[in-house]
C-alpha cells in the first residue's frame, strides 16, 4: 500500500503506476494477437435522413473480441494511437466496412453510405489516398458510398498538409466528415478552408438542447452555418424523440443516435434497413 509522505505532498511510492504500466503492456501484447487473429468486429449503427426518414447509411465502429470480452473502442484505440498500431488496425477497419457495403450493394442496397472513423496517424501514413483508392478498386465499392470521419482534433495538427491530404481524397469522390464537431479547438473560419462535406455535431450539444434554450441556439446556429457552407449535418447521441423533433424542425439533414438504432452487426443492420424501407417496422415505433 502507498505511504503518504508526512505532508509535503510527494508521493515516494506509486504502485498505481507500476500496475497502469503493466496493463498497457500486457493490452499492447494482446492488441498485436487480436490484429494476427483478427479479434476486431465491426458494428454497424443506423444514420438517419430527417426529410425523408429513409436510412441514410451506417457508421463502422470497431470492437475487440479478446478471450473473456468485448472490449469498446474508448478502453484500446487510444493505447492503439500511441503504439501506432491504429495504422493495420484502420487498415482493417477501412477493408472490412467496405466489404459490408459491398454486400450491401449487391443485395439491393446501393445507395447506402458506410462511415468509418480515421485517426490522424492514418491520415498521415504514406499516400494515404492510394491506399483508399486501392480498397475501393478491390472492394468494387464507389468512392461516394465512403464517408471518412476525422476530428477537429486531428484535423489542426498540420492544417496545410491536412488540407491537401483531404483535397486529394474529396478528388477520389469519398464524402469528408468532421466528428465531434463543436469539442476541438479550431475556430469556425477553418471550415471554409476545408474541404469537408459534412459535419457531425458532438452528443454534447445534442445533450444541452433539451435543458437550456442556449443549447439550442447553438445547434440552430451550427446547422444554419454549416448549410450556408453548402455543408450537410448530422446530429449524434439522439436519444429522445424529443430531441429528434427539435432537430427535424432545425433542418438538420440527418441523425444518428440509440433512438433511431444502436449500434449491431451488419446482418441486423440489412433486417432494419429493409424493414424501415418496407415502412414494415420503423425506428418510430
Ligand atoms: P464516434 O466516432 O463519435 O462514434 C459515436 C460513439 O457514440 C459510438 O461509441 C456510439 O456507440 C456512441 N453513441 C451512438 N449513439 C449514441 C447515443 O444516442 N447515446 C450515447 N450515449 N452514445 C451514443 P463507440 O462505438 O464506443 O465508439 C467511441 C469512439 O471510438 C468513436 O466515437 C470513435 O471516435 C472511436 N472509434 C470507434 N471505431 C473506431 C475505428 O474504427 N477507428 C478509430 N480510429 N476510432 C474509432
Ligand atoms: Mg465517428
Ligand atoms: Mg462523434
Ligand atoms: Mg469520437
Amino acid at each position: 500500500q502507498a505511504k503518504a509522505n508526512g505532508g509535503s505532498g510527494m508521493r515516494v511510492y506509486t504502485p498505481d503506476l507500476g500496475t497502469q504500466n503493466a496493463e498497457r503492456f500486457e493490452m499492447e501484447k494482446g492488441l498485436h494477437k487480436a490484429l494476427e487473429r483478427e479479434q476486431f468486429r465491426l458494428v454497424f449503427q443506423p444514420q438517419i435522413a430527417l426529410g425523408t426518414g429513409a436510412v441514410y447509411g451506417a457508421e463502422a465502429l470497431v470492437r475487440w473480441e479478446s478471450e473473456d470480452r468485448v472490449i469498446p473502442p474508448c478502453e484500446f484505440i487510444p493505447l492503439a494511437e500511441d503504439t501506432g498500431l491504429v495504422v493495420p488496425i484502420g487498415l482493417w477497419v477501412l477493408r472490412q466496412a467496405c466489404a459490408e457495403a459491398r454486400r450491401w450493394a449487391d443485395a439491393g442496397m446501393a445507395e447506402l453510405v458506410v462511415s468509418v472513423n480515421l485517426s490522424a496517424q492514418q491520415l498521415e501514413t504514406n499516400d494515404f489516398p492510394a491506399t483508399v483508392r486501392k480498397v475501393l478498386e478491390e472492394t468494387g465499392v464507389a468512392p461516394n458510398r465512403l464517408c471518412l470521419e476525422i476530428t477537429e482534433y486531428s484535423a489542426v495538427q498540420n492544417l496545410d498538409r491536412c488540407i491537401k491530404l483531404l483535397k486529394e481524397l474529396t478528388d477520389i469522390g469519398v464524402i469528408i466528415a468532421i466528428d465531434d464537431f463543436g469539442t476541438g479547438q479550431s475556430p469556425l473560419v477553418l471550415l471554409k478552408r476545408f474541404p469537408v462535406q459534412t459535419i457531425k455535431i458532438d452528443p454534447s450539444f445534442v445533450r444541452d438542447m433539451s435543458e437550456d434554450s442556449g443549447g439550442e441556439a447553438i445547434v440552430r446556429a451550427v446547422i444554419a452555418m454549416s448549410h450556408s457552407l453548402g455543408l450537410t449535418v448530422t446530429a449524434e447521441g439522439v436519444e429522445t424523440e424529443e430531441q429528434l423533433e427539435i432537430l427535424h424542425r432545425m433542418e438538420c439533414d440527418r441523425i444518428q443516435g440509440y433512438y433511431t438504432g444502436r449500434p449491431m452487426a451488419s446482418d441486423a443492420f440489412v433486417a432494419y434497413y429493409r424493414g424501415v424501407a418496407s415502412g414494415v417496422s420503423s425506428w418510430e415505433s
